[in-house]
């Protein structure tokens, strides 16, 4: 067995670990995946190694994780605000079809939009200061 090498830091030290990130992805920086994955790792720097096939599984995983995160805060702010998809759609600034494929899965959102839709869900005040109505108000007393 030819002995790997790291491209990083020179270190022999190679092994096959459960690494969960963090994976760049598009126009997201730092994706930490909601299960790990098993890549060739540097034990001495941490950087890890791609074979040919690891950045499609890299993909996947990360995609799958940002599908299922999405999908837990849509469902989050909607069951805790009550209230329907085209008003978080609205908060959003999305059309309520996009919102409907985000919340099936079938879309992956922009880094600024699942960011937002962090806040929202993490942020219990947050949905009500995003209410469009609110920026007329704020716009009208100022
Ligand atoms: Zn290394």
């Amino acid at each position: 067995m030819k002995s790997k090498r790291c491209g990083n830091c020179g270190s022999f030290e190679i092994t096959k670990n459960k690494v969960n990130g963090p994976f760049r992805w598009k126009d997201y920086l730092m994706v930490y995946l909601a299960s790990p994955i098993s890549l060739d790792q540097c034990n001495a720097c941490g950087e890890t190694m791609r074979k040919p096939g690891d950045s499609e599984k890299v993909d996947q995983a990360v995609e799958e994780s940002l599908r299922s995160y999405t999908q837990f805060f849509i469902s989050k702010i909607l069951e805790r605000e009550n209230c329907k998809q085209i008003d978080l759609a609205a908060r959003l600034g999305v059309s309520p079809e996009y919102l409907s494929s985000l919340k099936a899965g079938s879309k992956i959102p922009s880094f600024q939009t699942f960011n937002f839709l962090r806040t929202l869900a993490m942020n219990e005040g947050a949905f009500q200061v995003a209410a469009p109505e609110n920026a007329t108000k704020l716009a009208q007393a100022s």
